[in-house]
Parts: structure tokens; sequence; C-alpha cells
């Protein structure tokens, strides 16, 4: 007599199967679907961002899978996007440890476990407890201070010019080049600008803001109610077909509403939004033809505007933005100070921005170690939590770029 269980296996199997098939993806059709999504998002870029649970879920599936390598690329390259989900960076150091990478390993449990602002969270214990784990004789090799900057031949030193237009603080102009000089190892005479910013490819928020309102009150207004309102105001609805009209008529509306005067005052007092790259073109005409991306020794351009910038696309705002394509950044002072910090406070907000800002401007990945100041943030509430210094491994990476930049021309590294 056959045995029966086979029969019954195989009947399950086929169930499963089926049921797969049916209810759910299969891993491999949902890893092809994540990078699809993840490819057509970018990568280090806003957009990516808005994707960065895409990129777990990928790194999840490639480690139920078994595929180590693929999970830890993977997890790296949403660190570099997210760099404070300190779970996985944990998880990402432990296998770095194992695979022999130590240093990297230990910078990144030096990075969780030396986050101040959660001095109770579990991950910092466990990064804590991570790193006792490790040999004293492997520690102490790791802390070990790097292989140092050289120095450029005949005292020459890169350049990162950095341009303040008319309107900025010069103390906080100060504060930026000298940072800027410290950590990049490179000259930072300050170029002001001299004129006013260029309107070009501005946007008219405040225009934005007064329509927004007029929308706002018809939308929760009874239209009997706000006709009589505006016989009363000597207006008509035809108004508000006008610029100048929608303007008297959200001025009215809000002076005789709660709190509307304060709005009303925020929505006047808004001034067109720059484009970043405007402005970069703007800076970058100071240099005529030989711009700073072509001059040897000049790195880039670090502006500082006191007006709100934008980038394009949908961003409401950006507190700095950068193109490494036209080597040049911009630091924006109208958001640092919402909260009226302390000086100390807000100066050390705009030496941490201006690294990343000018890191990215010359060719920087953004840094998967956390805490970096070339690591991603998103947030005033992130910068703080970054350092104000680039880690080894970003030091390395300006180390490449310098002796690509300059071992072409003439000015050849000290050995
Ligand atoms: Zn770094």
């Amino acid at each position: 007599m056959k045995p029966r269980q086979p029969v019954l296996t195989v009947f399950a199997l086929t169930t499963c199967a089926t049921l797969l098939c049916h209810g759910a993806k299969s891993a491999g059709e949902r890893i092809a679907e994540l990078e699809i999504i993840i490819k057509e998002n970018g990568a280090n870029n806003l957009g990516s961002h808005s994707v960065i649970a895409r990129y777990w879920e990928l790194a999840d599936l490639h480690k139920k899978t078994g595929d180590d390598e693929k999970w830890y690329g993977v997890l790296i390259k949403g660190l570099r996007i997210d760099p404070f989900e300190y779970d996985r960076q944990i998880e990402a150091a432990v296998y770095e440890y194992k695979k022999g990478e130590k240093r990297l390993a230990i910078a990144r449990l030096n990075g969780v476990a030396g986050d101040e602002s959660m001095p109770f969270s579990a991950q910092r214990r466990l990064a804590r407890e991570t790193l006792r784990g490790i040999p004293k004789a492997v520690a102490a090799a790791a802390n070990q201070p790097p292989v140092d900057f050289p120095t450029l031949a005949d005292g020459v030193l890169p350049t990162a010019h950095v341009m303040p237009f008319p309107g900025v603080d010069e103390t906080i102009t100060a504060q930026v080049a000298r940072r800027l000089a410290d950590v990049f190892h490179c000259d930072t005479p300050i170029t002001p600008m001299g004129e006013a910013e260029s309107v070009k490819n501005a946007r008219d928020v405040r225009k934005q803001a007064v329509e927004s309102v007029v929308e706002q009150i018809q939308m929760n207004s009874d239209p009997a109610e706000l006709v009589l309102f505006m016989e009363r105001r000597k207006m008509a609805l035809k108004d508000l077909e006008t610029n100048e009209g929608k303007e008297k008529f959200a001025q009215a509306v809000l002076s005789e509403t709660k709190n509307g005067a304060k709005e009303w005052e925020r929505v006047n007092a808004l001034r067109p939004q720059l484009h970043s790259e405007a402005l970069f073109d703007q800076a970058l005409a100071k240099f005529g033809r030989q711009n700073a991306v072509t001059v040897p020794s000049i790195l880039g351009v670090l502006i500082i505007t006191a007006e709100d910038v934008f980038m394009g696309g949908k961003n409401n705002f950006v507190y700095a933005a950068a193109s490494n394509h036209k080597k040049a950044g911009v630091i924006s002072c109208a958001r640092f100070a919402f909260d009226k910090p302390s000086p100390v406070k807000l100066a050390r907000r705009y030496e941490t921005q201006v690294i990343s800002t000018f890191a990215f401007a010359i060719g920087l990945d953004r840094c998967s170690i956390p805490r970096c100041a070339n690591s991603q943030s998103y947030s005033i509430a992130q910068l703080e939590r970054k350092s104000q210094s680039l880690c080894e491994f970003c030091e390395k990476d300006l180390v490449k770029i310098y002796k690509e930049k300059f071992e072409k021309e003439e000015f050849l590294y000290k050995k």
C-alpha cells in the first residue's frame, strides 16, 4: 500500500503556492517593484526621502531571502537618506564589524552612542553595550586619528569664495567663512555680492498667500453674508478677479476676525521667495568666463542671503541648497532664527549647515555615518543633532576630490 502522506504534502504545497500567487506577490516581484519606485525617486534628494520606507522594505526582503550583500547595500543607501534610523545603524555596524570593517563599525556606533539629544534611548544604550563588547586593542586602533590631511605645495590652498548678499549679518558671514576654512582646509575670502538678489524665477509667495486667504474665506462663508459684507465695505464680487481686489478683501475680512490682524501682518510681510539656481548663476557670473567650475584653485562658492529660498519642485522653502554641477551652495538666513535661539546656538546651526551644503557643492556624497556634519538632516532639530565636523571617511573622500582637482594642474600635494 502506498503511503498517503506525500500526496497530502503535494496538495498542501500546491494550495500554498496558489494562495501566494493570488493573495500576495512573491518576494522577487516585490523586490523588482520596489527597485523601480526607488529609482524613479532619485537618490539623496527630497524625493528619495519621501520613499524611505520602501528602502527599508527592500532591505528587509533581501535579508529574508538571505542576500546579505544586497541587504547591506540598500541599508547604507537608506542611511544616507535617513541617518537617524539608529536601529538600522547598529545592524549595519554589527555586519561591518563581522566583515572586518572595524573602523567603520566603531565610527557608526560612536555616532549613535554620542547623540546627546536622546540620553535615555534604547538605541543609545545598545550602541554603548556593543562598543563595550569590542576588545580594547581593537577600539584603541580604530580611534587613532586617520592619515593627516595633506597640504598643497608652496602654501597654495584651494579657495572657497564666501559671497554674502547685502543685508546679511557680518557676524554670520565671518562664522561661516571660519568654519569652512577649518573643515575644508581652504582659503575662504569673503567676496561680497555688492548687489541685490536676482528675482529671476522668484516665487511671489505674498500673492499666493493672499489668494489662499481669499479661498479659505470663500469656502467657509455663507455667500449671502459675504455679499452683505462686501457691500458694507463698498466692494463687489468682481473685485475678487484682480490682485488688488483680493488684497483689499483679505485685509478687510482679517481686520474683523480674531487674530486676523496678526495673520495679515504675516501675509503682508512676505517677500518674493528666491530660486536657488538663479542665485547660483548670479554669483558665478562674478567670475566671468572663468567661473568657479573651471578655475582650478577655486573649489566652489558659498552664497549667503537674508531672503527666503526655494529649490523648485514642490518644496515650500529650504534652509540651504547646493549644486554639484555649478560647484555652488547657498544658505538662507530667513528661517534659521525662527525660535530666537541664543547667539551661540544660532552660530552652531550655521556652522553645521555650511559643512553639508559646501560638501554637496564640491561633490561629496551624503554620508551614512550618524551625526557626521555631511549626513542628511531635514529640520533644525535634526541639524542640531549632528556634529560640527566631517567624519574621517568624508575627510578621506575630500582628499580624493582635492587630488583629482589639483593633481592635473600645477597645485600638487606635498608628499
Ligand atoms: Zn561623513
